[in-house]
């Protein structure tokens, strides 16, 4: 069983941490990959990727089932999601139960990723709370009425289901993060060693 945390991490936050024990805890047996994103098709960034995936190499934990995931650093254009998802469906074969993990508000906004109604083609979805983001639009809830599962039996079918997890209510994001530095308001919502990269570097000074 495989497990994607996906997202952007600009920067990897308490909350991405917090979502990240969580998910381990529940996929007991899984390998977990972060996999932050190139450059979004549909975002802008701040810091570059390579900034972003050197702050997440300090952020994570040292676990084994936990990796980082860099696949879609440095790829040609622009990469979406069900790409990626339909390249891993090919390297594991069509038994392995592959699962992407994403927040309620990224869940919210899958109508304007490329193809969504495929991602179900080749993973399972498990959609984890986020504070302040109560309710998935009834159109987003509308692609899988009928695939809804608990979390257990995502590990019993390759792909094709989607989950609701009870994570824990973080209230951070890094549009936080970014306008704190930006203020110059301390301290941060991130580990120390993300709070001095941040400084070292000159990030997020500019943001708007
Ligand atoms: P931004 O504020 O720049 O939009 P973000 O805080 O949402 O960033 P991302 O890197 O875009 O961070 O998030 C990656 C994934 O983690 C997304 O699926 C997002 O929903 C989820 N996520 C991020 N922060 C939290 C949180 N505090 N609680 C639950 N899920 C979260």
């Amino acid at each position: 069983m495989q497990v994607i945390f996906g997202g952007t991490f600009d920067p990897v936050h308490s909350g991405h941490l917090a979502m990240l024990s969580a998910v381990c805890e529940t996929f007991s047996e899984a390998l977990v990959r972060v996999m932050p994103n190139g450059d979004p098709p549909h975002r802008q960034v701040n810091a570059s990727a390579s900034q972003r995936v050197e702050m997440l190499r300090l952020a994570m934990p040292a676990h084994p089932r936990v990796i980082l995931d860099t696949r879609e650093v440095g790829s040609a254009g622009p990469r979406y999601t069900v790409d990626t998802l339909a390249a891993m469906r090919d390297e594991y074969g069509p038994d392995e139960s592959l699962v992407f993990c994403l927040g309620r508000d990224a869940a919210a906004g899958l109508l304007s990723w490329g193809h969504p109604e495929r991602v179900l083609d080749f993973a399972h979805l498990c959609i984890m709370h986020r504070a302040g983001h109560l309710e998935l639009p009834a159109e987003v809830s509308a692609l899988w009425s009928h695939t809804y599962v608990s979390e257990n039996a995502l590990c019993t079918a390759p792909f094709g289901r989607v989950c609701e997890l009870k994570t824990p209510d973080v209230p951070v994001s890094s549009t936080q993060v970014r306008a704190l530095v930006a203020a110059g308001q301390f301290p941060l919502p991130v580990p120390t060693v993300i709070a001095d990269y941040i400084r070292d570097h000159g990030l997020y000074l500019d943001t708007e």
